[in-house]
């Protein structure tokens, strides 16, 4: 064969495997040494959209891999707001792990030729840790239904393992998974997020637990953004081909709209979403994706296409509500100033983060925010509030304290239990080691 053409055909054999290699993922379950090769070869393949670093180890030493996506992916950028995606926190509930690898392909390839992937990354960063239980994934049974492989190598449920928004549950050791996950939330103001789950075919929102005070209302625990998660948990089972529809799953009691409260289907202490949404003002849902929790795997490709559409139109609600920057008079950021949206009294309350930034995911309509600060001025504002998704933009409404004249500023008070907006240098250097 004369040289030129040899070339062309090395040149077109190494085309197709890439192609196949990184295009065509195949529907199967990938152990934790070929996710982390996959992982890594995508990161190299688009290294200008994509950054992978590891939140810390499980028991036995895997990685916790998380793949960033976006425009900017190796730092945050004003504005921007921040999204993640969790699979696999129960080790035997593995179709989550295979749809994020699915969804990290299609965002991918589709960067630049597909509109919506291109405005979304465009217009978000997107975290997605395709497995927080590699241990327990590794130990599975493919059963249906049995929980071998639930747990983590200590033999614990990682989503009753958060410290509890309602009760303490101090006398339990964190675990090293856990506590991955509590320090990576830390790193960044999370804005949305949802942890994928199965069992069951429904998305379920807070609170998941209660200390029976008045959020406690007719067998559900009403939190003070209940209209926002019943409109999060409705896009995504509207969106699913099959969860609005309620029945699913034959063993099971239809949900009403594919939909339920975490406490009403079952209270739970020590969950992943009440931490998230309470301690560090990110909104997250549990989403149930698959009736069986180890499907075989020729049913993983309906199963994309099932959760396809409800994947991306989730992700989209990120631009929900209002966001912005907290500024002194000088135009300097301002950490820490509490933003209240009248009517929503938050256990802890939503605040600007070390970049003087707030998001607060609201649907349309007008709402009274009170922006307060030590030192300042008590601000009082009227916002009309657009639908924000549409335009992959939240409404930008900047709030400009003035000082009162005086009282000396003192450092603000960090309420040690509200902990995400006060993200220290220690956490954000240990990031980038990490890195
Ligand atoms: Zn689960």
């Amino acid at each position: 064969m004369p040289a030129q053409r040899m070339f062309v055909f090395q040149l077109s054999l190494f085309f197709c495997s890439w192609l196949s290699s990184i295009h065509g993922l195949d529907f199967r379950y990938y152990n934790s040494v070929e996710m982390e090769q996959y992982l890594k070869d995508v990161n190299r393949t688009y290294p200008e959209i994509t950054h992978l670093h590891s939140i810390g180890q499980s028991v036995e030493g895997r990685e916790l891999w998380v793949l960033i996506l976006g425009q900017h992916p190796r730092e945050h950028r004003t504005g921007i707001p921040e999204f993640k995606y969790v699979g696999n926190m129960h080790g035997n509930e593995v179709v989550g792990r295979v749809l994020l690898l699915q969804l990290i392909n299609y965002l991918t390839s589709r960067y630049l030729s597909d509109p919506l992937v291109t405005r979304m990354l465009n217009s978000s960063r997107v975290h997605i840790l395709p497995s927080m239980n590699p241990d327990g994934f590794e130990s599975s049974d493919r059963d249906c239904i049995n929980s071998v492989g639930r747990y983590n190598k200590n033999g614990v449920d990682l989503n009753r393992n958060f410290p509890d928004a309602f009760e303490s549950n101090t006398e339990q050791e964190i675990e090293k998974e856990v506590s991955a996950v509590m320090d990576w939330l830390k790193t960044e103001t999370f804005v949305l997020s949802a942890n994928l789950h199965g069992g069951a075919v429904v998305a379920s929102y807070p609170y998941d637990n209660s200390n029976r005070g008045s959020e406690l209302q007719g067998g559900q625990s009403i939190s003070p953004d209940d209209d926002v998660f019943i409109h999060l948990a409705k896009t995504y089972s509207y969106n699913h081909t099959e969860m609005h529809n309620a029945n699913s799953c034959s063993d099971f009691i239809g949900f009403d709209h594919g939909i339920t409260n975490g406490y009403y289907w079952y209270p739970l202490k020590g969950g992943m979403q009440d931490y998230n949404y309470v301690k560090a003002q990110c909104l997250e849902l549990t989403l149930e994706i698959s009736c069986c929790k180890f499907p075989l795997e020729s049913q993983l490709p309906g199963l994309w296409e099932a959760n396809r559409p409800a994947l991306l139109a989730y992700m989209q609600q990120v631009h929900l509500g209002v966001k912005g920057v907290v500024m002194d008079s000088d135009g300097k950021p301002v950490q820490n100033a509490v933003v209240e949206v009248s009517g929503r009294r938050n256990l802890c309350p939503f605040s600007s983060d070390r970049n003087g930034e707030y998001f607060r995911l609201l649907l349309p309509g007008t709402y009274t925010i009170t922006v307060t600060h030590p030192g300042h001025e008590t601000l009082t504002q009227r916002i009309k509030v657009p639908y924000g998704p549409d335009s992959f933009s939240a409404l930008t409404h900047n709030f400009i304290l003035r000082q009162k004249d005086n009282i000396s500023t003192g450092a603000a008070p960090s309420p040690q239990s509200c902990t995400n907006a006060i993200t220290t240098l220690t956490l954000f250097i240990l990031q980038r080691l990490l890195s």
